[in-house]
């Protein structure tokens, strides 16, 4: 099956579904990553085209760690996106060349004026790929794919978890594909935070990990750590442990470190009995 991970930036698909694209591409199964804008804004000391050349590279060196293919609007400048109709009409084209069988993407709930354009953008577009009509250079789909958002933390409204994959067999290359995007996990987002980082590497990457991930945490001690991408990735885990232990039984499912959790979108398809199957296969 195909499956489309839509960010707003390089960095969302890796922070919120980077294990679930592992797991599938061990399966066979064909992910690929775009990203809806080019990244310029994010960094203080580089400039504008400084930023977008070591948010390539950093997104290229992910690709290459996943195997897949990584689009990025590089003509799109990051704080900028906006769901009118022209973005609307090169995401269908896109969306089209690609096929997917699922799109994963925001929710339109978020802090991030990119991330809710991305999100309107993707839903502006669900029903537009199956007409011939529209942007008829590129084929019309002949069905919707299924769209999903990931987790995000807002609560007006609530994220609803209907999808949860755990991902311990994907955390060490997910904390790699996190790590590897620098500029923004070691320089540009700490800045915005004030955080200092450790300059030497070995100590940066556990710095990054924020907790020893070679020791088991309960749901409680991950909870009560204040920061790190580990600690992120394991709060999924303890935050939906209910749904972990319905789909993988109370041993494995009480006792999975790191998840990703997904809520179905109400426009594009609905979960067809493939789709269940492949998730439920993760
Ligand atoms: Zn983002």
């Amino acid at each position: 099956m195909k499956i489309l991970m839509i960010g707003a930036h390089q960095d969302d698909n890796e922070f919120r579904c980077g294990g679930t694209a592992y797991k599938l591409t061990q399966k066979g199964h064909t992910v690929k990553f775009l990203s809806l804008t080019n990244g310029c804004g994010g960094h203080h000391l580089m400039t504008v085209e400084e930023t977008v050349a070591a948010r390539e590279r950093e997104s290229a060196a992910v690709a290459e760690l996943l195997g897949i293919d990584y689009e990025i609007w590089s003509d799109q400048a990051d704080c900028a996106l906006v769901a009118d109709l022209p973005t609307r009409r090169r995401l269908i084209c896109c969306i089209r060349s690609f096929a997917p069988d699922v799109i994963i993407t925001h929710r339109p709930n978020d802090y991030h004026a990119d991330h809710r354009a991305c999100a309107q953008l993707v839903q502006d577009a669900s029903y537009m790929l199956v007409v011939p009509h529209e942007c008829p250079t590129v084929g019309a789909m002949k069905t919707m794919p299924l769209i999903m958002y990931y987790e995000d933390g807002f609560t007006r409204p609530e994220f609803n978890c209907d999808v949860i994959v755990g991902i311990d067999e994907a955390i060490d290359v997910k904390l790699k594909m996190t790590h590897l995007n620098v500029s923004q996990v070691y320089e540009w987002l700490p800045y915005t935070k004030g955080e200092t980082v450790p300059t030497d590497e070995n100590e940066r990457f556990e710095w990054l990990k924020g907790m020893d991930v070679s020791k088991p945490h309960t749901d409680e001690e991950v909870l009560s750590l204040p920061r790190g991408y580990a600690v992120r990735f394991a709060r999924t885990a303890a935050r939906f442990r209910s749904k972990l232990i319905e789909k993988y039984g109370t041993e494995k499912g009480g006792t999975v470190r790191y998840a990703e959790a997904f809520e179905l979108c109400q426009y594009g398809s609905g979960m067809s009995e493939e789709i269940k199957a492949l998730f439920a296969a993760l």
